[in-house]
């Protein structure tokens, strides 16, 4: 069987330094939209061709080819029994979270929990102007969270309403979120 944490959260929200942090310090596979989309533009793969624009704008890669890209790693790696995978980034629209949903009932796939990393707005511009990656820049960083409120939001209420919801408070320091999100998915930080 298959466990799934999803990570959500505006940009900035800390969702990759703690499932990195999870990944390394117990045994999860973080899988990480963002970071795959970026590899690809780099590498010039075919992938990375059709996605550049969205990413450098701001703006989201287009649902079927990005549930084309999860689809085809869960078809991959649904056989290797007993692992974790934390999906950072995804799902991040209404569509991407059913095609998941599919994507759990057609394999052996638990969605253990959801978490919700919670951070103010205010917080996010501070952090993100810090970090300096390519989109981050101040007017590409207010488009992302326009994007976020819009498109994937919703998400929350559609996570809550499954009771599967978990919210964090994701202003701290990483340390204290570390811990309070090792504690809810039961491991000792
Ligand atoms: P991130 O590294 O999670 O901040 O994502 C960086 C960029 O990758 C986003 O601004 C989008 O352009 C794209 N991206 C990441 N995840 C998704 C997704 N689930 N759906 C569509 N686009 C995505």
């Amino acid at each position: 069987m298959l466990n799934v944490i999803i990570f959500l959260g505006s940009p900035g929200s800390g969702k990759g330094t703690q499932a990195a942090k999870l990944s390394s310090t117990f045994d999860y596979k973080h899988i990480s939209i963002g970071d795959m989309l970026r590899d690809n533009v780099e590498r010039k793969t075919d992938l990375g061709l059709k996605t550049s624009e969205f990413v450098d704008s701001g703006e989201l890669v287009p649902d079927d080819l990005i549930i084309q890209v999860v689809g085809k790693f869960f078809e991959d790696f649904s056989s290797n029994k007993d692992d974790k995978v934390i999906l950072d980034g995804f799902p991040r629209t209404e569509p991407q979270a059913l095609a998941l949903e599919k994507i759990i009932n057609d394999l052996d796939i638990t969605l253990t929990s959801v978490i919700f990393l919670n951070v103010q707005d205010d917080e996010v511009i501070s952090r993100l102007s810090e970090r300096g990656r390519e989109d981050d820049s101040p007017e590409l960083v207010l488009n992302r969270l326009n994007v976020y409120r819009d498109q994937t939001e919703p998400l929350l209420e559609y996570y809550k309403n499954k009771n599967i919801l978990n919210e964090i408070d994701g202003n701290r320091l990483p340390e204290l979120v570390f811990g309070e999100i090792s504690e809810l998915i039961g491991v000792e930080a």
